[in-house]
């Protein structure tokens, strides 16, 4: 069972001793999470381990997933899509599905909680089913800073409802919503599988298990097959890599249950790397495994994150805490854990020359970003790891339920 003291080693006795003593204050209040996956992508990672460690210093955490059927993810998907900018043919029957699978699970779905969080857009309108006896908080994980306005104004009818409106950057605030909004940014758990760490010999053997081979070097991006994370931009940016330095390219994308666009993605970038002569080279892998994660983001030579939008990003996170050099684009939440050739490199997304040089400068001399790799890994542990969440969603807890 996942406690908060077995973090001591990693965080230091003051932090533990400080989360002890925020949690004192709410002991036994009952919060209830609620989003729409419990694997594939950020959020169920994080609350993966959240929930465990929220109830292991005396809160009373649950965790429910709204059930979701493959229309209602599809639509849900648009929709996320259009919070971060997208144009949406915004129908009633898609409206009317997303209300209807809210107003179905809350119908079996008792809240007799002290707080509720609700994580996302898909189970945002489960607030409208409930007679509201307790304060509830929407957190949001996707990039709002450009959200397709129609949208947006069908979403408010919702959200004004809530009683506080949680985002991962200060840049995503909306002005228009007269509602606290506070941030709290995500964060990985250096205990999980993912992101213990690993012998070389290990490293070298889980590799070996998931056919990835380790005579060359190799540049990864791991990421949902989504056209956000621009996975087709990442061959381009190897086969500029490739014409300086004999290396490979591992794609690593799982299928989160909720992200119906993964499979048509996933085809394009095959068919792009089967026009590649070397598509050898290229290897597309999209089993979902953490230790495999985990050593991937340990052996590579360089993590490339060349995303268009990204929420937070926390497989920047996670390489970076495994010092290996990060090259990824400045884009929502990645510049605020990547200050640029101090702890990592951050480029704009179109400029894949950019991305390539630097890849290359890493590959032809790794030791470069030995000092590089040591500073990300400190800034992600005073910033970016589990007991800084736990600790912010404490305060949530005490200053939602007034303790
Ligand atoms: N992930 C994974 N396997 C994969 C692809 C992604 O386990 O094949 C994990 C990744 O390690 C990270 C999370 O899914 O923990 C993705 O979070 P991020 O914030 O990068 O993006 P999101 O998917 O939430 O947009």
């Amino acid at each position: 069972m996942k406690k908060l003291s077995d973090y001591r080693e990693i965080v230091g006795d003051k932090v533990i001793s400080g989360i002890y003593r925020k949690a004192r204050g709410i002991y036994g209040k009952r919060v209830l999470n609620i989003n729409s996956t419990y694997m594939g992508g950020g959020v169920a990672e994080i609350l993966n381990s959240l929930a465990p460690l929220l109830n292991d210093v005396g809160v009373d955490a649950g965790w429910r997933i709204i059930r979701g059927t493959e229309d209602l993810f599809n639509i849900t998907k648009k929709f996320h899509n259009a919070l971060q900018g997208d144009p949406i043919n915004l129908t009633d029957i898609k409206k009317e599905l997303y209300i209807q699978t809210n107003e179905d699970f809350s119908q079996y779905t008792h809240i007799n909680h002290d707080c509720v969080i609700i994580h996302d857009p898909q189970p945002l309108p489960l607030i409208s089913f409930y007679k509201k006896r307790q304060p509830w908080v929407w957190r949001c994980h996707i990039d709002l800073s450009r959200p397709n306005e129609e949208l947006w104004d069908f979403f408010k009818g919702f959200i004004l409802r809530y009683d506080m409106v949680i985002i991962s950057n200060e840049k995503y605030k909306k002005k228009d919503l007269p509602i606290e909004q506070r941030i709290i940014a995500p964060v990985i758990d250096p205990l999980t599988p993912k992101n213990l760490d690993l012998s070389d010999k290990d490293i070298s053997k889980d590799l070996k298990k998931f056919g990835v081979p380790t005579d060359k070097p190799f540049i990864t991006q791991i990421s949902r097959f989504d056209k956000w994370k621009d996975p087709l931009g990442v061959v381009e940016i190897f086969k500029l890599v490739k014409e300086e330095v004999d290396c490979r390219l591992v794609l690593c994308g799982s299928m989160a249950s909720d992200d119906p666009e993964g499979i048509q993605i996933y085809e394009k970038v095959k068919e792009k790397a089967k026009s590649y002569t070397n598509n050898g080279d290229i290897i597309l892998i999209t089993s979902e495994n953490n230790v495999l994660v985990n050593a991937l983001q340990r052996r590579s030579a360089v993590v490339i994150q060349k995303s268009t939008k990204e929420g937070f990003g926390l497989t920047v996170t996670e390489a970076l805490w495994k010092e290996t050099p990060v090259i990824a684009s400045n884009v929502g939440g990645i510049p605020l854990q990547i200050k640029n050739e101090n702890n990592g490199f951050l480029f704009e997304p179109q400029d894949i020359e950019g991305f390539a040089k630097k890849a290359i400068e890493i590959l032809n001399n790794p030791d470069l970003s030995k000092e590089l790799g040591k500073r990300a890994k400190e800034y992600v542990r005073k910033k970016f790891l589990i007991t800084r969440i736990l600790s912010d969603y404490l305060d949530l807890i005490s200053d939602m339920t007034g303790c």
